[in-house]
Formats: structure tokens, C-alpha cells, sequence
């Protein structure tokens, strides 16, 4: 058992833990490890490796800002490309030899008398450090549900996010069972080489046009030879896409002239009026994620694609069946059921001031001050934490705004010992953006992710991204306690 100290340690090497680790060592702090339980750095991008991944914000803006690249192969990157410049981020900014793999980080405990974490590992292992940065992502439990006599299924079976590759498709029955980001990519991606597809639906997304190209070898060239082109494509896409959040803020006419544009891109795609009806969302634009795609809908004209609506009540050993009596006969059932991301950080286990642990206290309302700093556990930061997702702009703009912020109150920390947000900072601001929170698309009255239980949303960061970035630019150190060690 060792007991390695550390100024920082950070748990998660996805974009949100890698780019922690990048920004730490390019301020001359090199006191740190990030901790991965997978033997492969990722996270997301590691783990989603299903038919048809790709990114749905475009690559230009799906990347770092101090790292841009000219060499995206589509505007909208696969899976396998955003993972290869993860990778490559990690070997340029040299943080390899900081990552520790194979190390999953089970409980983390806050040390009152020399104010700092004590983490310990799935094999026994510990550590302790000054600061903590937890960059797990919400993203990484996959649900299943739970149908009676899916245990029976003499199939294979398995969740999008954890795809097994060494299922093959060709010529099988497969039944998708969900219609999110997820299913609309994996959908078009086999429906032609599978002998029968079943897609079960429970509620029909919103699905806008997506314009994927590729991108050619002379942009290529041009975004090499001329990087403040790249960097302006970036701010365009950025713009755009910020635009946006006014459809999902607002009931206006943002709001309209999106469902006119996904409306007619349905129509346009289908001919038949029933099937159309079937396809068509009767709940407001954005309450869930809105969907891009050019070809999910193309995919209902294969003969050998068919959109069940009626919900699957059991599974049997060769099949499922649904809930008006109906078997249909099944090979292989793919679940594109989404993740438990109001879960948070579990099942990792967060130990505050008086042993309070973390996922007990979110239980009721996760909530944390700008969604990095929480009251009741110094030293502690969060990356992509309650209320600072986004159903519009890039989850790496938020990430790096949060690690812009955490650098800064690292140094308050250095100087202090110890840094942790006042409580009535924190009610005061989560008060302030749960009223703002009632008047978005999120809230109009359908059931998704981005809901707790308890229908309230600590997920998504209720206003424009560029909002966020103001208010992470500076800490005041009057919203935190500090104390001497
Ligand atoms: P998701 O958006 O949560 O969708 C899950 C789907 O499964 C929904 O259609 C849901 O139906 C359905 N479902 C869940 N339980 C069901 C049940 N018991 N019976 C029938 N249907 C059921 O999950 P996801 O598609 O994996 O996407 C999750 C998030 O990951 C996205 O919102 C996005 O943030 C991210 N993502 C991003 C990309 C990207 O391109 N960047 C791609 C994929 C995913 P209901 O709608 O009725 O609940």
C-alpha cells in the first residue's frame, strides 16, 4: 500500500479531466495524477464506440481552444477521431506520465486536521492530496431497464455505450430499443446490412437536418496554412450555435421557427402520412436534446425497418413482445437507453467536512456554486458538475471556463490551506438559477435526462454559455471561507 502525496488529484481522463491535467502543467504545477480506471484515456469517447458515433457539435468547435485541428476528417468528427486527439493531446502536453491507469478511485475523504483528500483506490491503494478535481462525467452509467424476462433472452444483448463488437449484425434481427442521440446514429448505421430492424419508440425526438460533409483536402490545407481561418470557423460555429439557446431559454420565436424547420425536414423525409404522425413530437422543441441527422428518417423507406410505438412488455428467450400481444422474433437487443446522469458521481464515494458524503446530500438537489465548488467540501472542485450542461453549445467551452476558474482558486488555496464556498453563496445562486431554469424548453412538461426524480433539473446550465464564461473568469475570494492550515 502506498501513500503518495499530491497537490491535485483528478479523477477521469475524459476531455474534462485531460484538459484539468493540460492547463495544470502548463502553469508550472506539476504535483499531480489524474486517476482512470479504464487502461485507455477517453472517458466518453473511449467507451461509445457504437455504428454511426460521431460528435453532434461540429469538430471545429468540438476541441480545445488552445488546441485546435485542422485535420477533422467530417464536419460533425466519428468517435474514433475525437479518441485519437484525446490521445493526442495527452502524449503533445506531455501529461502520459501523469495519468494512472487501471486505478478506479473509490472513496475520496476530506482530512479536517491537515486539510486535504484522502483517496483510496478498488485495490487498496491510497493517496492524498491537497486539491481535488472530480472530472467523472454524467454520461458513463448506462440504464437498462428493467423488462421482465430479459434474463431469459437467449440473444445477444447489450447498451450503446458499451458496444460488443464481437456480436456481428449481418443478417440478424435486431431490435434498438430507444430513439435519443444515441439510437437516431446507430439506426442508419446498420439498417443495411441487418436482415430485420425493430426500432422501439417510446416518445419521438425532435430531429433537425444535420448537413454532414466531408471535409476536403484543400480546407485542410487552408485551415493549416492560415490558423486565424480555423480559429474563425470556430467562432462562427461557436455564434451560431449560442443563437440557439434563445429557442430553449424562451417560448418566442426561436422557438417556432425551429419546429417549422424540424417539421418540414420530417415532412420532407416522409411520405407516409401515418408514419409521419408516429415520427412527429408533440412536446415543445428542446425539452429533450434536439437531434441532428440527415438519414435517420431515410431509414423507415428500407423494407426492412420497422418503428414500433407500442411499448416492449416482455422479453422471451428468442424475442420480444410488445404491449398489444405482439412477438417479434429477435436476435439481438440493443439498449440506446441513456445513462443515469442525475446520478452524478457515482458510485464513487465523496467525503466531506463531518463525513458527509456527496451523492446522499444530491439525493435531494445537487446543487454547487457556478456547478465546480461545493459547501461543505473544501478543497473539492468539479468539472462538467450540477447545471452546467448544455442542450445547445460545446460541453468543452463549459470545461474550460470551469478549469480556467479552478486554476485561479487553486492559488487562493495555495495561499490559504483551505477554500470552501459559503453556503448562502451557494443557495443564493443555484435560487437565482432554478427561477431561470422555470422558463426553458427543459421544463415544459416531457420526461428526459436532464430531470431529477423529484422533476426539477441540476443538469443544464439555464442561459448562454458566454454567461457562464463571464461569471468563471474571476474568483471573489469573499464567496469562500478561508482558512490557515
Ligand atoms: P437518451 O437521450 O437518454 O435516450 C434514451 C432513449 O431511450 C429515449 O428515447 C428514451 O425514451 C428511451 N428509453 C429509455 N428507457 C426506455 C424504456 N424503458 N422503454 C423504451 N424506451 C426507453 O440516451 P442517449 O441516446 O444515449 O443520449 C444520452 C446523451 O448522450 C444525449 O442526450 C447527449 O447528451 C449524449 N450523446 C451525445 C452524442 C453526440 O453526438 N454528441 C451522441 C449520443 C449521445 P423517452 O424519450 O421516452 O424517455
Amino acid at each position: 500500500m502506498s501513500n503518495q502525496r499530491l497537490r491535485v488529484a483528478i479523477i477521469g481522463s475524459g476531455f474534462a479531466g485531460l484538459g484539468m491535467a493540460i492547463r495544470l502543467k502548463q502553469s508550472g504545477q506539476h504535483s499531480f495524477t489524474v486517476f482512470e480506471a479504464a487502461d485507455k484515456l477517453g472517458g466518453t469517447w473511449r467507451d461509445n464506440t457504437y455504428p454511426g458515433c460521431a460528435c453532434d457539435v461540429p469538430s471545429h468547435l468540438y476541441s480545445y481552444s488552445f488546441e485546435l485541428n485542422s485535420d477533422w476528417s467530417r464536419n460533425f468528427a466519428p468517435w474514433h477521431e475525437i479518441e485519437a486527439y484525446l490521445k493526442h493531446c495527452a502524449t503533445k502536453y506531455e501529461i502520459d506520465a501523469h495519468i494512472k491507469y487501471g486505478t478506479r478511485i473509490t472513496a475520496a475523504r476530506f482530512d479536517e486536521t491537515t486539510n486535504s483528500w484522502r483517496l483510496t483506490s478498488a485495490t487498496g491503494e491510497r493517496f492524498t492530496a491537497q486539491a481535488l478535481v472530480l472530472g467523472t462525467g454524467p454520461l458513463n452509467k448506462p440504464v437498462i431497464p428493467d423488462i421482465p424476462g430479459l434474463a431469459t433472452f437467449a440473444g445477444k444483448q447489450f447498451h450503446s455505450g458499451a458496444w460488443d463488437h464481437t456480436v456481428g449484425l449481418q443478417d440478424r434481427r435486431v431490435a434498438v430499443i430507444g430513439t435519443g442521440a444515441s439510437a437516431i446514429q446507430i439506426v442508419p448505421a446498420i439498417a443495411a446490412s441487418v436482415r430485420q430492424l425493430y426500432l422501439l419508440q417510446r416518445t419521438p425526438p425532435w430531429v433537425m437536418p444535420r448537413f454532414e460533409r466531408a471535409i476536403s483536402r484543400v480546407e485542410k490545407r487552408l485551415y493549416r496554412a492560415l490558423p486565424p481561418l480555423r480559429r474563425l470557423i470556430r467562432t462562427l460555429i461557436y455564434w451560431r450555435l449560442e443563437a440557439l439557446a434563445g429557442a430553449l431559454l424562451r417560448d418566442g420565436r426561436l422557438r417556432r421557427l425551429a419546429e417549422g424547420l424540424a417539421r418540414r425536414h420530417l415532412q420532407r423525409s416522409i411520405k407516409d402520412p401515418q408514419l409521419r404522425r408516429a415520427l412527429a413530437p408533440n412536446y415543445r422543441i428542446g425539452c429533450k436534446r434536439i437531434l441532428l441527422s440527415d438519414d435517420y428518417y431515410a431509414s423507415f423507406a428500407r423494407p426492412n425497418v420497422e418503428l414500433v410505438t407500442t411499448a416492449v412488455t416482455e422479453v422471451r428467450p428468442q424475442g420480444i413482445v410488445t404491449a398489444d400481444g405482439r412477438e417479434r422474433g429477435v436476435d439481438t437487443l440493443i439498449f440506446a437507453t441513456g445513462f443515469a446522469a442525475t446520478d452524478f458521481i457515482t458510485p464513487l464515494k465523496v467525503y466531506g467536512r463531518g463525513g458527509q458524503e456527496l451523492s446522499a446530500l444530491w439525493r435531494s438537489q445537487a446543487e454547487a456554486y457556478l456547478g465546480i465548488t461545493i459547501a461543505g467540501f473544501p478543497n473539492l472542485f468539479m468539472l462538467v458538475g450540477p447545471n452546467t450542461g448544455l442542450g445547445h453549445n460545446s460541453i468543452i467551452f463549459m470545461i474550460e471556463a470551469q478549469v480556467h476558474y479552478i486554476l485561479e482558486a487553486l492559488q487562493t488555496l495555495y495561499a490559504s490551506g483551505r477554500l470552501e464556498v459559503k453556503p448562502e453563496v451557494q443557495r443564493n445562486y443555484n435560487r437565482k438559477l432554478q427561477q431561470r431554469m422555470h422558463r426553458t424548453a427543459w421544463m415544459s412538461g416531457c420526461n428526459s435526462w436532464y430531470l431529477s426524480a423529484d422533476g426539477k433539473n441540476y443538469t443544464l446550465y439555464p442561459g448562454y454559455t458566454v454567461g457562464y464564461w463571464s461569471a468563471t473568469r474571476k474568483l471573489n475570494p469573499s464567496d469562500y471561507s478561508l482558512a490557515r492550515s
